[in-house]
């Protein structure tokens, strides 16, 4: 037995599962989880000392790579200040300013621990604000694990295999409506059905939890003229795309204004950071200035904010990432299509910016349902051929390939010709 494996049984008899988030399990594609003892630049190693090129990236946050030494130095200095203080400090105030400098939209700003925190407070918000219950989302976008968003919410449910969640009452969904990603005509019907009622649609503006699926020609402009139209706030949830598509997110990246953001991952550079933040006549709701009450004993934590802080300082200061990046991903992503056109295989290649997905079906996949439509037991076998040649790609078809600024052109080619090994 690997080191892995016996860690991973000692796991099993005192976490539910092994893990501590159901997507770091490897049940779908039928094997245990390799326990990660280091990471650094685009490598992680194992508890056994093997080494694979990455293409998680703690599922975004590395969009530096691992272990950058900027992040690493910030931490290390605020944690010889003292960990927390449970009281206001100069780097939320930096942090906010950081933010709501360069970011469309974001004139107040409030941190959280978690993307699920930020997108259940965001919520909160848009309800407080509007003075509405019903919340608009769509299948297969997946916006953290709050009760009324585990409605048909994408990846870590889907490859579970559970519709829904057990422990959620229905009370808790029941002002939750969904509707078809790419297909305004659904999100139409719904405000036509209820043209008062609808406090906030809520969008992944680039759909990353069922794999890759980019917005359609105008169907993001499309939720915005609706939103405005009925109003209704419109809440993009940029915990993956914030800080990754561009500096300023998917509403730079498309040239489409939000009510609200929400953040995570990036934001935090690997430490439990989360953020929303958006229009000022909607965040002065929020409690101690409003009546919409949030709050959070970590949240803004001296630590967290200065792994974000240098994260998003070096981002900031050097566009010229975003365009290797987005130019890197074109690419690469790109080349994979060719291959999966080659193929004798059903596969269909879904990418943008940085984000990416193969997905074994011979269909385009534009939502949910045609997402489902993948062969798992392939992505299954193709995620066993890549692990056994040292390249660590989520364990799951309903995820995305994640490229940092760290990937090497000649580390991708070399998987390029894995991934030919595999289709040709
Ligand atoms: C990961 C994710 C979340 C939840 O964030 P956590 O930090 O895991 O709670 C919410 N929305 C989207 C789009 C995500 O990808």
């Amino acid at each position: 037995m690997t080191k892995s494996e016996q860690l991973f049984e000692r796991a099993v008899k005192v976490i539910p599962g092994g893990v501590n988030s159901p997507v770091r399990a490897f049940g779908s594609v039928g094997q245990s989880p390799r326990m990660i003892a280091s990471a650094d630049g685009t490598h992680m190693t194992d508890e056994d000392g093997n080494t694979y090129l990455d293409f998680v990236g703690s599922w975004g946050p590395m969009i530096l790579g691992h272990n950058h030494p900027a992040v690493r130095e910030a931490v290390i200095k605020a944690c010889e200040q003292g960990l927390s203080y449970g009281a206001a400090t100069k780097r939320e105030v930096e942090m906010a300013e950081l933010i709501c400098g360069s970011v469309p939209n974001m004139e107040m700003v409030r941190m959280v621990n978690s993307g699920t925190e930020a997108v259940m407070s965001a919520i909160r918000a848009a309800r407080g604000y509007t003075g509405r219950d019903k919340i608009v989302k769509f299948m297969g976008c997946y916006h953290g694990h709050s009760d009324a968003l585990l409605v048909q919410a994408g990846s870590g449910v889907m490859t579970a295999g559970i519709p829904d969640s057990a422990g959620v009452p229905a009370g808790c969904t029941q002002d939750t409506l969904s509707a078809v990603y790419n297909d305004a005509a659904s999100v139409q019907k719904l405000f036509d059905t209820f043209p008062d009622e609808i406090a906030a649609v809520i969008v992944e503006p680039v759909g990353a939890n069922m794999g890759v699926v980019p917005p359609a020609q105008g169907f993001l402009e499309a939720l915005r003229a609706m939103c405005t139209k009925y109003g209704a706030v419109l809440i993009f949830d940029e915990v993956i795309t914030g800080f990754r598509l561009a500096f300023g997110g998917a509403q730079e990246y498309f040239g489409i204004d939000a009510d609200l953001v929400t953040y995570g991952k990036i934001i935090g550079a690997g430490m439990p950071v989360g953020a929303y933040g958006g229009k000022r006549g909607i965040m002065e709701r929020v409690a101690p200035l409003g009546p919409v009450y949030q709050a959070g004993t970590l949240s803004g934590n001296p630590v967290a904010m200065a792994a974000g802080i240098a994260q998003l300082g070096i981002l900031k200061e050097h566009p010229e990432i975003y365009t290797d990046l987005n130019e890197k991903g074109g690419w690469f992503f790109g080349e994979i299509r060719k291959i999966a056109e080659q193929s004798s295989v059903p596969a269909t290649v879904n990418a943008c910016g940085s984000l990416g997905s193969l997905f074994f079906t011979g269909q385009p996949v534009c939502n949910y349902e045609t997402a489902k439509t993948s062969d798992t037991a392939r992505y299954a076998d193709y995620f066993r051929h890549m692990i056994g040649h040292g390249i660590y790609l989520a364990p799951a078809q309903f995820e995305a390939m994640f490229l940092s600024a760290a990937h090497t052109r000649e580390e991708l080619n070399g998987v390029l010709e894995l991934i030919r090994g595999y289709m040709l």
